[in-house]
């Protein structure tokens, strides 16, 4: 099958025939070929595709006709592909693969696909019934009519998709019943012959190639493949995050939140009995947080945040809190339980989901504070903004899970993405993934960087470990400058808030920027600047680590990439440390095989911003100056395509000028 899938990509195939702006591409006909050798041979594949390859395409076509191949049960044919964004999941099923079917129709190939989004599209019967329940907690005045009309559409629904709804639910209704992951009882729950979740899943059953995210195909994963129907290859798209989506699908979380979500759900039965456990939760959360807040430590204390300004204590071990919960929950699922019995038939499943939810909340905190699950780090987290606390765990490695579950268990597993190689290796990718036997291949971009970008390195900028107000102070001036010349259309990428912030009150006051837009990113916020920075030509977005990655703003809204530190990951971060410790206690080198190798592919994604099309220019200029003072500088700027590079500021503003 694969000799002839080359063809499909030549100005005279099916796909230069329904496209008329199509354009052969020879990194795309090569990682198309990768694709089905591995298919046809079922051997893993680790592809680099650069950005413009048009990789989704160079994957779903060999995709396609391996799974409508004559002969083997569909088991066997079966293809999942998964993402990590749902702007790439709507990019494929609603763009990419309908092209695909009219492209393959002269040809006699046909094919279904079927997509599955994120729990937040999907109606809950469980939460429906429970709100029900609750009616006098409702968010809205009409909301009691909607969910009545709700009801009666989950009853004929063929799918619990909210785009299937009929009629408009409001956002406050819907985020009482939409499904949540963290709530879901799944085949434990009472509500599971009704759930249309399922009835989505069902219907993918009929499907050739599945379009699902990270998060569902790793829940699946967890819970031993009894979510998605039996496929033979996985394709897993933007797998540089593959390792954080199998975290927080393996890691679980209690907060005063959880306690207060489940209280405000349930109906007043007995009288004292949610009193009586909101304060045991306010008592105990308060409690840890006064503990996290004496021990004074996390990224904020040493002014450098990711994108939570929240304080970090790792737990170091089990029962340094008395689980004050416990008690209070038990009384909540027995009570739950109690009146289920006795409820009306309609009521009493609700009843039931509700006492199976106490019943959830207090085994995972006890889990959390007994420490039960092995290999785990064990974490509070609190936000600096408003009271309350969280306590987590997590895996600290995923590798041994993934190596057994996915790589050894007999499907063929693709893994792509447009960085997925640290100085030109795919070892950091192997070793975290527990990736084995698989075949390498890195495919460069076909954008002529040479042309399109210019890379600005500063001669001499201070140290930001050693010197870190100087740092700050030329960080500053030398984005003034730059943006004098760019006239906006610039990404400023922060790894701290606390720099930024710095950086933004000083651009802010700058007569001579008053006519660009300064938009600064604080957290929850990124969506929303974002959409306003790409509708104007003189914004510049200062922004912290989401915005090195997964942003695409093709075109002249960005013409400048400013980065002014490299992405090391702030120190005290509970699961890197505990992944750091154990590499040392195997008698490894934390830095060398981990942090620098995941630092560079972050700096590779934050460059890879600028030129998102042939027709993209500018600038990309990195103000820290350990790229070339440090012995492992070499490494970030070869882990680079080849442009014209420079260190004269004068050059860099004529290069932005000329793009004014
Ligand atoms: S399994 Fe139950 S809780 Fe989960 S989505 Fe379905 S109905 Fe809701």
């Amino acid at each position: 099958m694969h000799a002839d899938v080359a063809a499909l990509f030549g100005s005279s195939g099916p796909l230069a025939r329904v496209l008329p702006a199509f354009e052969a591409r020879p990194q795309q006909a090569r990682m198309a070929q990768e694709v089905a050798t591995a298919l046809a041979s079922g051997r893993h594949l680790l592809i680099e595709a650069g950005t413009g390859i048009g990789k989704s395409v160079a994957y779903l076509l060999p995709a396609i006709l391996w799974a409508t191949r004559p002969g083997p049960p569909p088991e066997e044919r079966r293809v999942v592909v998964s993402t990590h964004t749902r702007a790439l999941q709507e990019q494929l099923a609603r763009k990419d693969l309908p092209l695909l079917q009219r492209a393959l129709e002269s040809s006699g190939v046909t094919f279904r696909y079927a997509l599955l989004m994120g729990s937040e599209n999907y109606l809950c019967a469980q939460r429906l019934q429970e709100m029900r329940l609750s009616s006098a907690h409702l968010p809205e005045a009409r909301s009691g009519e909607i969910a009545e009309a709700l009801s009666r559409h989950s009853r004929t629904a063929v799918s619990g998709l909210r785009s299937e709804i009929p009629f408009i639910v409001p956002e406050a209704l819907w985020s009482r019943v939409r499904r949540d992951r963290d709530i879901c009882l799944g085949a434990r729950g009472p509500f599971w012959e009704d759930c249309l979740y399922r009835r989505d899943l069902v219907r993918a059953r009929e499907a050739d190639l599945l379009i699902v995210n990270h998060a569902l195909f790793f829940l699946d994963l967890k819970t031993g493949g009894r979510i998605l129907p039996p496929h033979a290859v996985v394709i897993l798209d933007e797998a540089h995050r593959v390792e954080e989506s199998v975290v927080s699908q393996l890691g679980f979380s209690v907060s005063d939140r959880s306690v207060a979500r489940l209280l405000d759900e349930t109906p007043a039965i007995v009288p004292g009995l949610a009193p009586r456990l909101r304060d045991a939760a306010a008592e105990f959360f308060e409690d840890v947080r006064r503990r996290a807040e004496g021990e004074k430590r996390g990224p904020v204390a040493d002014g450098r945040a990711p994108d939570s300004p929240a304080l970090l204590m790792r737990l170091r071990e089990a029962g340094v809190f008395a689980d004050r919960l416990r008690a209070p929950l038990l009384d909540l699922e027995s009570t739950l339980e109690e009146r289920a019995r006795v409820a009306s038939p309609d009521e009493a499943p609700a009843f039931l989901s509700l006492g199976a939810r106490a019943r959830d909340l207090r085994e995972r905190l006890a889990a959390l504070l007994e420490q039960r699950i092995p290999d785990s780090v064990y974490w509070v987290e609190c936000d600096r903004h408003r009271r309350g606390a969280a306590l987590h765990t997590a895996p600290i490695e995923v590798a041994h899970v993934l190596r057994k579950q996915l790589f050894e268990d007999g499907r063929t597993v693709v893994l792509t993405s447009a960085t997925l190689a640290a100085a030109g290796s795919f070892a950091h990718v192997r070793r975290r993934l527990g990736v084995v036997a698989a075949s390498e291949v890195v495919l460069g971009s076909p954008y002529d960087y040479e042309k399109q970008a210019l890379l600005y390195l500063p001669a001499s900028m201070p140290d930001p470990v050693g010197e870190p107000d100087e740092f700050s102070e030329s960080v500053t001036a030398t984005c003034r400058r730059l943006l004098r010349a760019s006239g906006g259309g610039a990404f400023v990428l922060f790894t701290s808030y606390a720099l930024l912030r710095r950086v933004h009150e000083a651009l802010s006051s700058e007569p001579s920027l008053r006519d660009l837009e300064l938009f600064r990113h604080e957290p929850g916020q990124a969506s929303p600047i974002l959409e306003r920075f790409r509708m104007t030509r003189t914004g510049a977005l200062l922004g912290t680590m989401t915005f090195w990655q997964g942003v695409d703003v093709p075109g002249e809204a960005l013409r400048l990439v400013i980065i002014t530190r490299l992405p090391f990951e702030v120190p005290g971060q509970p699961i890197s440390e505990a992944r750091a410790e154990a590499i040392r206690g195997r008698g490894g080198d934390p830095f060398n095989e981990d942090a620098l190798p995941e630092t560079i592919l972050t700096f590779r994604q934050g460059f890879g911003r600028l030129i998102r099309s042939r027709e993209d220019r500018g600038v990309v200029a990195v103000l820290d100056p350990r790229v070339t003072t440090r012995p492992y500088g070499p490494m970030f700027l070869e882990s680079l395509p080849p442009c014209r590079r420079t260190e004269s500021l004068q050059e860099a503003e004529r290069f932005l000028r000329r793009l004014n």
